[in-house]
């Protein structure tokens, strides 16, 4: 059986997915965790180093030039792919985590009063609680949650009186890293916009999935992170709409994102600046933008397509193994199957899969919340990427038999 995918075109890209562990075939189904890297990012980091590493808006010569231009490239790279008004909305940050981190410090310390409360929602990876909590703390305001049932499916009809007065700003996942879940943000966002309030998108598990078109979604804020979409570790973007960035106060102090220093004060530099306190990181900006154009080669329609078709075969072969419970059952999904064995604990199954070359997650996947919600240690989970084959779907499910096998 075959996609939609060249894809024996395509895994020639990703070198590493020739790697062998144990002497078998790597099979690499934990993407939610992190993506493999095509050649030509792997190539656009070389380049960088071999041929023009300087640091960035400060030399006169060339080479700091060079640098300049490919690292303020790398923002107009990602302003296109997400569709944003203005390019200094991008903001450079290492990744998901430091995204949420830099707004809730600054939203906090501009607007946050006590009695105030944050919205987010029960499948939030931890990076979307705690720094909403450390934040809610250090100003007497409190983190609310928008519930979700069993299945793993927001329960929207609670959204509209959680949306009260005390409420300052929406923090959601687009899609759940635990439960493959897509949430309905637009929904949420057009809720939580008729009373006024900001909302800020993880899509941290959707911009490798879904086209994003930040303007059409009307979303305020939006972070991901470089490594889950094919780019480079230690790099990722803030989506901020220009009149909030503005609102903002700075997040970090240093060079960079000033105009003018003096002892006596300090006047900030302009966006998307105010927000890049020191030497950012230029090689891993030019490796992200040169994943996005990897993507954009292929086409995020395509590549949707292909991994839901994936998925719905993957859903297809697995519900066959006798006593596998899938964990997350949202009818609105992406590609990632969280499951569990009989009674087993995941780390087991995990184990077994890994020894037959399998690469899978096993834990509570940063959503501790989630798995006591679910009265569950953790899952299992399996997640694609467009590079991912019916092949090896059929070892997985072959290897979750195995190790069945050997744990029943
Ligand atoms: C991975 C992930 C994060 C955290 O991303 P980092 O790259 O570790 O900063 C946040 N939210 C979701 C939904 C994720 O999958």
């Amino acid at each position: 059986m075959s996609g939609t995918l060249n894809l024996e075109a395509i895994r020639k890209d990703f070198p590493i997915l020739n790697t062998k562990v144990y002497g078998k075939q790597l099979v690499y189904l934990d993407n939610g965790a992190t993506t493999q890297k095509p050649q030509s990012v792997i190539d656009a980091v070389d380049r960088y180093y071999q041929q023009y590493n300087s640091n960035v808006h400060r030399g006169v010569h060339l080479l700091s030039q060079q640098a300049t231009e490919a690292y303020e490239a790398a923002r107009k790279t990602i302003a296109s792919f997400i569709h944003t008004k203005h390019e200094h909305e991008v903001i450079f940050t290492k990744g998901t985590t430091d995204g949420i981190n830099l707004v809730a410090s600054c939203f906090g310390r501009a607007f946050l009063k006590p009695g105030d409360s944050i919205l987010i929602s029960a499948m939030e990876h931890h990076s979307n609680i705690v720094p909403w909590q450390m934040i809610c703390e250090e100003k007497g305001a409190t983190v609310k949650v928008i519930p979700m049932d069993t299945k793993g499916v927001l329960q929207m009809d609670a959204l509209s009186a959680l949306l009260d007065d005390s409420v300052k700003l929406v923090a959601c996942t687009y899609v759940s890293n635990s439960l493959g879940t897509v949430n309905p943000v637009r929904d949420i966002i057009a809720q939580a916009h008729a009373k006024g309030i900001p909302v800020l998108i993880d899509a941290a598990q959707a911009i490798q999935h879904i086209p994003v078109d930040v303007q059409e979604l009307d979303v305020d804020f939006m972070v991901f992170s470089g490594h889950k979409l094919y780019g480079p570790t230690g790099i990722g973007a803030l989506y901020g709409k220009e009149e909030w960035l503005n609102k903002l106060p700075p997040y970090q102090g240093g060079g960079d994102m000033i105009k003018t220093v003096t002892f006596a004060k300090t006047v900030y530099n302009e966006l998307p600046y105010k927000f890049e306190a020191g030497t950012p990181d230029m090689s891993g900006a030019i490796g992200l933008a040169a994943a996005i154009d990897y993507v954009q080669g292929i086409g995020l329609a395509a590549i949707q397509q292909a991994e839901q078709e994936l998925l719905q075969y993957a859903l297809k072969q697995l519900s066959q193994i006798e006593g596998l419970r899938f964990i997350g059952e949202s009818p609105e999904r992406s590609g990632v199957i969280s499951f569990l064995y009989k009674n087993t604990h995941p780390f087991d199954v995990g184990e077994l899969l890994d020894k037959q070359g399998i690469a899978v997650r096993t834990g509570h996947h940063c959503c501790q919340p989630v798995m006591d919600f679910l009265e569950i240690p953790g899952t299992a989970r399996a997640s694609f990427a467009f590079y991912n084959t019916f092949e090896e779907v059929d070892m997985l499910v072959a290897g979750i038999k195995k190790a069945a096998a050997m744990l029943d």
